[in-house]
């Protein structure tokens, strides 16, 4: 396999801003996030894993995954978390190296929020975090979303803080100021990820 980019930040940090950035620049973005929608659609296996060890009650009428009622169930059973883990990330993973593998850019990118936290760097060459003040999370995060300062504080709390994952990242950009100026520090590490690439052959 090519050159794998993690890319990964807090909520709000701008991980998405970024990866929208190094797609204008021809670079193949697989976001775990949306992968781990795909894994959990109707007729994919993993549904039907997951409806084998919990019950018919995670479906909806239309055969979708009952996403509300499943939250309420782990809230209720915290354990019930770690069933659901062991069903769904090795599904997530084994798609992400397809199509990681399927991509045909110079490098390829995996955007996750849990990169650091569900192993997933295992799966990259290198890892860039974005990284903002909390303050900055809390207020583009609220403004795009909708949620509250406190809802979007309790999602910060619940990820790995800030420092931990300073510690583990290779390339550090600090997102606390205009966007051109995040677009201004990503072009260079483009550079030398296209250096790197080329090497990695
Ligand atoms: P993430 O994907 O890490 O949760 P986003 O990239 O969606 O974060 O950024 C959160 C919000 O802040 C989005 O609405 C985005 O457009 C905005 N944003 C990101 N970076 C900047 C910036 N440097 N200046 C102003 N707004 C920004």
């Amino acid at each position: 396999m090519g050159f794998i980019l993690g890319l990964t930040g807090g909520i709000g940090s701008g991980k998405s801003a970024a990866s929208a950035w190094f797609e204008t620049q021809g670079i193949h973005v697989v976001d775990a996030d949306v992968v781990a929608r795909e894994v959990v659609q109707v007729g994919q296996v993993t549904l039907d894993n997951i409806r084998l060890a919990f019950g018919d009650w995670v479906l909806l009428d239309n055969g979708e995954l009952d996403r509300t009622a499943l939250r309420n169930h782990i809230f209720q059973f915290p354990e019930a978390r770690q069933v659901l883990n062991q069903i769904t990330h090795p599904a997530i993973r084994a798609s992400i190296i397809q199509q990681l593998q399927q991509a045909s850019s110079p490098y390829v990118i995996l955007v996750s929020p849990l990169l650091f936290e569900t192993n997933q760097h295992e799966m990259t060459d290198h890892n860039l975090l974005i990284d903002t003040s909390e303050e900055i999370q809390i207020l583009r995060a609220s403004s795009r979303d909708g949620q509250t300062p406190e809802q979007i504080r309790q999602i910060i709390a619940a990820q790995m803080s800030r420092q931990q994952k300073i510690a583990m990242a290779d390339d550090i950009v600090t997102n606390d100021g205009h966007i051109e100026h995040l677009y201004s520090q990503l072009m260079p590490l483009h550079e030398l990820y296209l250096l790197r690439a080329e090497k990695h052959h």
